[in-house]
This record gives C-alpha cells, sequence and structure tokens, in this order.
C-alpha cells in the first residue's frame, strides 16, 4: 500500500485532521494507497509557506542559470525514476505499460528538459516611447504564488506540464492532483525536494474537489493553472472573479474527424482508432465525432468496429493491454450512461456497449463501442464521454462537414484526412479548434502550443506560451533628462 503525506515547506505532514483518503487500481477495485486529505487549515499553511517560498532570499536570488539547472536535475531525476513512475501511473490511472512508459513519463522529463533551456531565455523588450528623455523597457516578472490543479487522466504528465514553466518563470507552484490518481504527483513532489527545490517553492496538498476549491478561493495564491471539466473551470472563473486571478483553463473536448472521399481508409482507420481509444478514450484531445463522406461511410465503420473489437482490453500491467480500465467506477457509469442515451436516441449500435466480464469484473473495463446512424443533435454526439466510444456520421461535402464539426461549444482539437495537399492546408483555418491534426493522430509536444477555442478553455499551454501565462508583463521607465 502506497501512503502519501503532504509537502509544505519541504516537509512531509499528515493532515492536520489526520484524514486520509484512499486511492483504488481501476483494473480490480482494490485499494492500492491512502493520500493525506488537506484541510481548511492546511491549505492556509501551503499557502503561507508558497508565499514564503516565493519571497525567499533562496528563490528571488537563484539565477536563471540555476533555475534551469535544477529543472534539468528534475527531468533526470524522472528519467532515473522512470521504471517506478510508470508503473505507479499505470497503478493508480490504470493506463496502459505502453502508455505510461513511452509516453506519460518521458513526456514529463522532456517538458522538464525544454523549460529548463527556458530558464535563461525570458527576455524583455526596449518600447521606442515618444515622451522626450525617456527610457521604457519591459521584463517579464513572475506572477507568484500559483496553484496548479489538475485531473486524473494523464496525472505525471500535466502536473509536468505547468510546473515546469511555473518555476521556469520564478513562480512558487502548490500541486493539486485528482483525488483519484495523487501517486505520481506525490512521487514528482520528493523528486523536486531531491533536486533541491528550495522549501516553499514547491507544495503538494492532496485531497477532493474541496481542497480545490479552497485554492481557487484563497487570497493569498496569484494564479490558477487548472486542467479539468468545463463545469468546473466555469466554477472557477466564478469563484476567483472576486480577486481577478490570473487563469488558465484547459477543459474539455469534443474532436470532431473528418474523413474526406479521397482518404487513404485503413490508414485513416488505423488513426482515428488510437485517436478514439487512447487511454481508453479518457483523452481531452480524444476524436469522438467522426464525420466520414458518404462513399466511404460503410467501410470506415466496418473495418473500425472490427479493428476496435480486435483489441487486448485487460490491466495496465499486462504489456499486451491496449484498451485498459476506466479511472473509475463512477466514471464507468458515466460511460455506460452515454452507450444508454445512444441506444435510447436511436442511434445504431455496430459493436461494444457493455462492461467486459470474466476475469475482468472487479475492473473498470468498458468495451470499445461503435455507434452509426448518430445524429448531431444526440447527446452522445454533443456531450464530451471521455469514454471508448466512438460515433459515425455521413457527410455529402465538405462545407456541410466543415460546418457541423463546428456545431460544438467545444474546440480544442479537429483531425482531417485527406490526400490532397490543398485540402491539408486550406481546411484547418476554417475549423475552429486550438490545434489541428492532418493525417495524424493525437499528438502533444512541449514546443507546440495546446489549448481550445470556446468551452475548451483559455490560453495556451507549452512552447512560449506558458512563459506567459506564468508571468506579468512589466515596464520600467527611467528618467534620462
Ligand atoms: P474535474 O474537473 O472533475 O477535476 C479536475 C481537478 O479539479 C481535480 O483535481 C479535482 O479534485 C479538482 N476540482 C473538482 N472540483 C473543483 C472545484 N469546484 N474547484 C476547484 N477544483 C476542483 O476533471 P476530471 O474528471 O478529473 O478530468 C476530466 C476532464 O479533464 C475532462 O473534461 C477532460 O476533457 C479534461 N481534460 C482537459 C485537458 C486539456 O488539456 N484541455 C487535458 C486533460 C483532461
Amino acid at each position: 500500500m502506497h501512503a502519501t503525506q503532504l509537502l509544505i515547506h519541504n516537509e512531509w505532514t499528515d493532515a492536520s485532521t489526520g484524514a486520509t483518503g484512499n486511492t483504488i487500481s481501476p483494473a480490480n477495485g482494490e485499494p492500492i494507497g491512502t493520500f493525506a486529505e488537506a484541510s481548511g487549515t492546511d491549505v492556509d499553511a501551503a499557502v503561507a509557506s508558497a508565499r514564503k517560498g516565493f519571497e525567499s532570499d533562496a528563490w528571488q536570488s537563484m539565477s536563471p542559470d540555476l533555475r534551469g539547472k535544477l529543472l534539468w536535475r528534475i527531468g533526470q531525476l524522472i528519467e532515473e525514476n522512470a521504471e517506478e513512475l510508470a508503473a505507479l501511473e499505470t497503478l493508480d490511472q490504470g493506463q496502459p505499460t505502453f502508455i505510461s512508459t513511452n509516453i506519460s513519463v518521458p513526456l514529463a522529463a522532456q517538458v522538464f528538459r525544454y523549460y529548463a533551456g527556458y530558464a535563461t531565455k525570458i527576455e524583455g523588450k526596449v518600447s521606442p516611447v515618444s515622451i522626450p528623455d525617456q527610457l521604457s523597457y519591459q521584463t517579464r516578472v513572475p506572477i507568484g504564488v500559483t496553484g496548479l490543479i489538475t485531473p486524473w487522466n494523464f496525472p505525471l504528465p500535466i502536473a509536468a506540464w505547468k510546473l515546469a514553466p511555473a518555476l521556469a518563470t520564478g513562480n512558487a507552484a502548490i500541486l493539486k492532483p485528482a483525488e483519484q490518481t495523487p501517486l505520481s504527483t506525490a512521487y514528482l513532489a520528493r523528486l523536486c525536494v531531491e533536486a533541491g527545490v528550495p522549501a516553499g517553492v514547491v507544495t503538494l496538498l492532496t485531497g477532493g474537489p474541496e481542497v480545490g476549491k479552497a485554492l481557487v478561493a484563497h487570497r493569498g495564491i496569484d494564479k490558477i493553472s487548472f486542467t479539468g471539466s468545463t463545469a468546473v473551470g466555469q466554477e472557477i472563473v466564478t469563484t476567483s472573479a472576486r480577486d481577478l486571478k490570473r487563469l488558465s483553463l484547459e477543459l474539455g473536448g469534443k474532436a470532431p474527424s473528418i474523413v474526406c472521399a479521397d482518404a487513404d481508409i485503413d490508414s485513416a482507420v488505423q488513426g482515428n482508432l488510437q485517436g478514439a481509444l487512447f487511454n481508453t478514450g479518457q483523452a481531452c484531445g480524444a476524436f469522438t465525432r467522426f464525420f466520414v463522406h458518404r462513399s466511404k461511410v460503410d467501410e470506415f465503420a466496418t473495418k473500425i468496429a472490427a479493428a476496435a473489437d480486435s483489441l487486448k482490453i485487460g490491466p495496465g500491467q499486462d504489456p499486451d493491454t491496449i484498451v485498459g480500465p476506466l479511472a473509475s467506477e463512477e466514471h464507468l457509469g458515466r460511460v455506460a450512461g452515454y452507450v444508454k442515451s445512444g441506444n435510447d436516441e436511436g442511434a445504431q449500435l455496430v459493436t461494444g456497449g457493455e462492461r467486459v466480464g470474466g476475469e475482468l469484473a472487479n475492473g473498470f473495463f468498458y468495451r470499445p463501442t461503435v455507434f452509426t446512424g448518430v445524429k448531431d443533435d444526440m447527446t452522445i454526439a454533443r456531450e464530451e464521454i471521455f469514454g471508448p466510444v466512438l460515433s459515425i456520421m455521413p457527410f455529402d461535402d465538405m462545407d456541410e462537414a466543415i460546418a457541423r464539426a463546428n456545431n460544438t461549444r467545444y474546440g480544442l482539437v479537429a483531425v482531417l484526412w485527406t490526400q490532397d495537399l490543398k485540402t491539408a492546408h486550406s481546411l484547418p483555418k476554417k475549423i475552429r479548434a486550438g490545434t489541428v491534426f492532418v493525417n495524424q493522430l493525437p499528438l502533444i509536444d512541449p514546443g507546440s502550443p495546446w489549448g481550445g477555442f470556446g468551452m475548451s478553455g483559455w490560453g495556451r499551454e507549452m512552447g512560449s506560451y506558458s512563459i506567459d501565462e506564468f508571468t506579468e508583463p512589466q515596464t520600467v521607465f527611467i528618467n534620462l533628462s
């Protein structure tokens, strides 16, 4: 059993009330660990410590070079502990080993290396003002104490892609992982201490939504960087309005995949299958709404349903597993509810549509599910399911496909399948999504911005965008007269 505590001022401590929560294995429903359930008093202590850490000489006077070195060291430690971290991520989140080993952990290390390089390259500028005898220049200064609230689908890399730029820019950070999956983030906090982060600069608060709410409402927090559901993102906007906290919001998605008449169907089937079922569909960029040209829709549906059926379902620890469990029983119930709505509203179930039984019956496994005959106004075509459910819809011409793809309140990701270079270049700008992939799975790279239009959120993460998100521009006027 894993038992994690809170990290406040570089000291590990139980919650002040002694309360703990349980984390369970999605593969079999068994408890695998406990975490300290932070109280309001702990949140106050964490924020006070983070303020001290932010203002400390150790942090304020650390040169950009040394800050970069510190981040690099954290990245190295992630790599040195990769096997253990990947095992922990698979145990707690359920994701197949091929994902935790080849994507989640290496991406977390890569993000720290990327922002290690940035620490020495956060430049200002000089503005050509017209007032005589004045020098006006701008620098980017850290925002202060930041609350980093993360979801359960990719706990480690999402924590990393907030923490690394927060530290590169000189902020103090309070990590608040999801209550379902705290283990890898607690491990990351331990590696930060081992790397030499000054006291108060990295804090870990574990617990449920109440802890997140307390951070958002706390007057001592200057910025919230949140990844999670759109509903919680909206609540954060409302609560933080009182203090006009700085916000970055990476929220839900409902990605369209447009398969053109000229697409290579076999590669579109393979790419869409992986894009839809990666981490059992528990990815904000998961492909979910498949607009397939009418001339190809039957072939596409038959092939993708057969391919979905052939994928090995099992515990993430089994190296052959492609489709792991859903992250929690509650989430399994939500996905099953969406499938029921698809059936009730008249979509045709081609395959899947049920929980997996037999020796996997204690885990939260759900069969990859394909619907055809889906109408744009059905619940499964409108709402984020965050599970292994594909909705296939025919289209007749490109303008229609684009209009229907854009007919959503989300706008995180879209994908286009075509062999025509002109279509590949001319369509993305017509699609309202933060990232448009062409003939491609959903990819994330620290050098490329990530974020969405509409109700998929505010701001962008990665690249120079995260540097902007974690700093305020500050102008200085020097009197030269
Ligand atoms: P969630 O919104 O329920 O929870 C996310 C985090 O917020 C957790 O740590 C939770 O404890 C905390 N929280 C819950 N209520 C809160 C409140 N009122 N105030 C402050 N904090 C609160 O999301 P989830 O179910 O863990 O994650 C799934 C969602 O995350 C999906 O909607 C998915 O699309 C989204 N997501 C988006 C991205 C992206 O980059 N856009 C990436 C991954 C996941």
